[in-house]
């Protein structure tokens, strides 16, 4: 049975008379750039999020190129940022001519490790961003703590994060600036590209808003360089229209992942990745060591308590080099999978010149040769789910 990673004409479906009459009613508005479906999707999100502004953006690349803008960080500036994420978090910090210094990770929440990102500050240290990655915050109270006893900035990559929580409080809402992407394989995607940025800081607000249309007040009088990081109204109709059902979209996947999780943790030779660990975050040895033992095949992800997890990907890693071997068992039965992400930012060959020649990210280079991510979409059916269920079953019996 075809079980894709992802179902958006699924997810669409029912959606579509509402999806048709907001294109209808922007079609006949006449205003496709900003404008008032803007200001309308830009009020609901930043109610949602309890963020006090919210920017709606060109995409989520372009709201952490934004992000990076207005807080002034460029050329002689070193950000750190995690080297097992997506590339556009780094990938943003070099073409502002910053210097993208990359950490290691968590092995138990995949997430920016503190502990080595605080090793790695220097006097030309100017901001962290922490990456929400696959639907779970970081260990924002400790990045925050980190972030305040050296000035730095934190901006919050919450690309795969929207609605994701930190003991109650919002992903993306801790630091100055926030990120989110609405790429249609996110949480809430739009029938395109679009992005959102947000800030509690009025100044920094308002700048962002000046930069998002050429830094220019009024019109064609720019004080500053800015860029069109502008989303168009059409994709903030498309928004509104979906934002009521994220919530059920996140339940969905949380209920997939219990599933997976319930019946595959009984098997032998499976452990969650907690398993062993002294504590998420506390050290990377411990987790790692835990993976060690010969007898594992599999690790499950976790989801740590006190956050929130939305689960944008489920997120298996395989052990002792069968990696290939699952995706091709799991290809043979019609089942997607992806590796997020095959190689870390210290070993991407655009970086290499910001890179230490012998930089050793040892849970991020195993992440990035080990992680494979499976289908765990809301509208996965019953049959699709029991698929995956038997293949992976499969592949650890085996
Ligand atoms: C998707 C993603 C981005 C970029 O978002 P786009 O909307 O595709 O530009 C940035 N960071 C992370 C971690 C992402 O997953």
């Amino acid at each position: 049975m075809p079980v894709p990673l992802l179902d958006l004409k699924a997810q669409h479906a029912p959606l579509e008379q509402e999806l048709k009459g907001a294109f209808e009613r922007v079609l006949r508005s006449g205003h496709y750039i900003l404008g008032p479906e803007i200001e309308c999707f830009e009020r609901r999100i930043s109610d949602y999020i309890g963020a006090r502004h919210a920017l709606s953006v060109s995409s989520g690349t372009d709201a952490i190129l934004l992000a990076l803008m207005v807080l002034g960080i460029g050329p002689g500036d070193e950000v750190i940022c995690p080297s097992f994420t997506f590339f556009a978090t780094a990938g943003c910090v070099a073409r502002v001519g910053a210097t993208p210094v990359f950490a290691d990770s968590c092995p138990v929440c995949f997430n920016l490790d503190p502990d080595d990102a605080a090793s790695r500050i220097t006097p030309r240290t100017k901001a962290i961003i922490p990456v929400h990655l696959f639907g779970q915050s970081a260990a924002m109270d400790r990045i925050l703590e980190i972030a305040r006893e050296h000035s730095l900035h934190v901006i919050e990559d919450a690309a795969q994060a929207l609605g994701s929580k930190f003991r109650g409080q919002s992903a993306g809402t801790f630091g100055m600036v926030g990120t989110y992407s609405f790429f249609p394989s996110k949480n809430l995607g739009c029938l395109g590209d679009g992005g959102l940025l947000v800030t509690n800081d009025d100044a920094l607000a308002e700048r962002a808003r000046l930069l998002r249309t050429h830094g220019a007040q009024p019109k064609y009088y720019h004080k500053m360089v800015g860029a069109n990081f502008r989303m168009d109204a059409l994709q903030a109709a498309f928004l509104s229209v979906k934002l009521p059902h994220l919530d059920s979209y996140a339940q969905a996947r949380a209920a997939n992942a219990a599933t997976y999780t319930g019946r595959w943790s009984q098997l032998p030779g499976v452990v969650l990745r907690s398993d062993g660990c002294t504590g998420c975050c506390r050290g990377s040895s411990s987790g790692l060591a835990a993976q060690d033992a010969a007898s594992v095949r599999l690790s499950l992800p976790t989801a740590v308590p006190g956050r929130t997890h939305v689960w944008n990907q489920y997120t298996l890693q395989v052990a002792g080099g069968r990696r290939d071997a699952l995706r091709e068992l799991l290809a043979s039965r019609g089942v997607s999978s992806e590796i997020y992400y095959p190689v870390p930012m210290h070993k991407q060959e655009c970086f290499a010149s910001c890179v230490p020649f012998d930089l050793k990210l040892p849970v991020a280079e195993r992440l990035a040769a080990e992680s494979l991510s499976i289908p765990i979409f809301p509208e996965l059916t019953t049959g699709q789910q029991a698929e995956v269920l038997s293949a992976i079953q499969d592949f650890v019996l085996n």
